[in-house]
């Protein structure tokens, strides 16, 4: 063997290594008197051990902070709830003050489920203070954080009603901004009419073959699981036959025939992503009151876009606050001639970039290969005939009119023969195959021109540089720090709820970043 061991190079030399390691453990073990001993890994015992639940977290804890910023808030829209009464049997429920202390603290860590809350109320010790190291069965968390809509928008309210109190809210400026977060829904869950109709008449069939055979083949669990899930499926494609009428009244899609509606969430909708792709989402409308950052109002949408969402934004925050922001800021999504508008008449100073301006970027003749002698100003306008005159005399006639973002714009055309047959075609119009040239004529209403007017002006400008860092925060929180990029529950209202919590959260951990280590520290220096 130690002839074997020599053919191979470096083996022998491995070997005599070896030997003079275990000698000089050999000599330290004689040294010493003995091997050395270590303590033994028991891992079949049972231990009790004595937890002392209130030292479990510091006294700068974030879950002592919550509940005790909980504990000054109204719980009466929950208590009308109860069932579990005193001086009548059963088993008393869990303290709304704990449920929603629990979901707070929760969201706060990035923890957005149920089942996950029950979990580390085994151990971890934020969780096992706020519970006094119980365990809050999953199914009681989730029924919480969904089945109490009036209640918890009641709730939202109080919180900010608190925070203005503390100097948190000044509504001198709003800022309001919209985001995409998914669905719980799959992209492959879309289908049209005719195969949601199949789908639902599948459904029913298998609602009564389920419920037939759950006496005699199944136990009674097994049975009842089986008809609850067979029930929410026929619901949810009952819901998605509601949502195709839904999308026929507003006249959605180009192709009618094409409509798809999910059959997981018939509620949400394919929206365009910041990364350029597509997915099922919801539009999440979030107004910031830019004094400390605090979340004023929150709204979830199905419309893809937010020009529509402006008014209904603003119109949350005064339904929470009672009183109307002075300014309303918003990106360029938002702006259009009747938003500007509505704030004019609202009383609200309305701030964002202007649309067609925007739109415009450099001239759009340079890319259709147009000679600045043949630009729109070379034309000539004649009020009286309602026509322009363009450098070769020939005359562009009226067509129709076009909204655009923030003008009403008039399309002027030229005789097709005109242009066909003119010499400078190539420089006035060399795309325009079968069609004369087109020129417009924008109009603009006077709250546009002044609003397009102010925010040429560096007070206006330098208002709306400081947008993206004031009413994109909230986002990046709810969605990186709290892990609310997708939404583990679906439909509209229970979206709304969890849009709801997370606005919360954020509110509530301004709170204790700005006024409650203050305080806690205040009460602990002496008097
Ligand atoms: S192409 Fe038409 S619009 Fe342009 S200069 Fe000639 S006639 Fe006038």
């Amino acid at each position: 063997m130690e002839k074997e061991q020599g053919i191979l190079p470096g083996c022998g030399s491995a070997a005599r290594s070896n030997r003079a390691e275990q000698s000089v453990v050999n000599r330290a073990e004689e040294t010493r008197g003995g091997k050395p001993r270590y303590e033994a890994i028991n891992r079949e015992q049972l231990c009790w051990r004595a937890v002392d639940v209130e030292r479990l977290i510091g006294e700068e804890h974030a879950a002592r902070a919550i509940w005790e910023f909980v504990g000054r808030l109204d719980m009466s829209g929950y208590r009308e709830e109860v069932r579990a009464v005193e001086g009548k049997a059963g088993r008393p429920g869990w303290e709304p003050r704990l449920l929603i202390s629990l979901w707070v603290y929760a969201y706060s860590e990035g923890v957005g489920s149920a089942r996950a809350i029950e979990q580390l109320c085994e151990w971890e010790p934020g969780y096992q203070w706020l519970t006094g190291a119980v365990v809050v069965n999953a199914h009681t968390l989730s029924d919480f954080r969904v089945k109490h809509e009036k209640a918890l928008k009641a709730l939202f309210v109080q919180v900010l009603g608190l925070l203005s109190a503390d100097g948190l809210i000044t509504l001198e400026r709003v800022m309001q901004d919209g985001t995409k977060i998914r669905a719980k829904a799959a992209q492959d869950s879309f289908r049209r009419k005719e195969r949601v109709e199949q789908a639902l008449k599948q459904a029913q069939e298998q609602v009564v073959a389920v419920e037939a055979l759950s006496e005699e083949e199944t136990s009674r669990r097994i049975s009842k699981a089986r008809s609850r899930a067979q029930r929410e499926r026929q619901q949810r494609l009952e819901q998605a036959l509601e949502e195709f009428e839904k999308l026929a009244e507003q006249g959605s899609g180009k192709d009618p025939e094409n409509r798809r509606v999910s059959t997981s969430d018939p509620q949400a909708r394919i929206m365009k992503q910041p990364d350029g792709g597509f997915a099922p989402s919801y539009n999440v409308q979030i107004n910031t009151d830019a004094s400390h950052g605090v979340v004023v109002a929150v709204g979830v949408v199905q419309a893809g876009n937010d020009f529509e969402q402006l008014q209904p934004g603003v119109d949350r925050v005064e339904q929470n606050l009672g009183k109307t922001p002075d300014q309303v800021v918003s990106d360029g999504g938002f702006v259009s001639r009747d938003n500007i508008v509505a704030m004019k008449e609202r009383g609200i100073e309305y701030i964002g970039p202007c649309g067609d301006e925007a739109g415009k970027g450099k001239s759009s003749y340079e890319g259709r290969g147009v000679s600045p002698e043949y630009h729109s100003l070379q034309f000539v306008y004649d009020a009286q005939s309602d026509s322009y005159c363009c450098p070769q005399g020939k005359i562009l006639s009226y067509e129709g009119k076009e909204q655009r973002y923030t003008q009403v714009s008039y399309r002027y055309r030229a005789q097709r023969s005109d242009c066909q047959g003119c010499p400078v075609k190539g420089q006035c119009c060399p795309g325009n195959r079968v069609t004369g040239r087109s020129i417009h004529r924008s109009e603009e209403i006077a709250e546009v021109a002044e609003f397009r007017h102010k925010m040429q002006t560096e007070p206006a400008r330098e208002i709306y540089r400081h947008r993206a860092q004031v009413a994109e925060t909230p986002n990046l929180w709810i969605k990186a720090k709290f892990g609310l990029r997708q939404f583990s529950v679906r439909g509209l209202s229970k979206v709304g709820m969890e849009a709801l919590w997370a606005c919360l959260t954020y509110n509530i951990r301004i709170w204790i970043r700005l006024r409650w280590r203050q305080v806690a520290t205040v009460a602990t220096v002496p008097a």
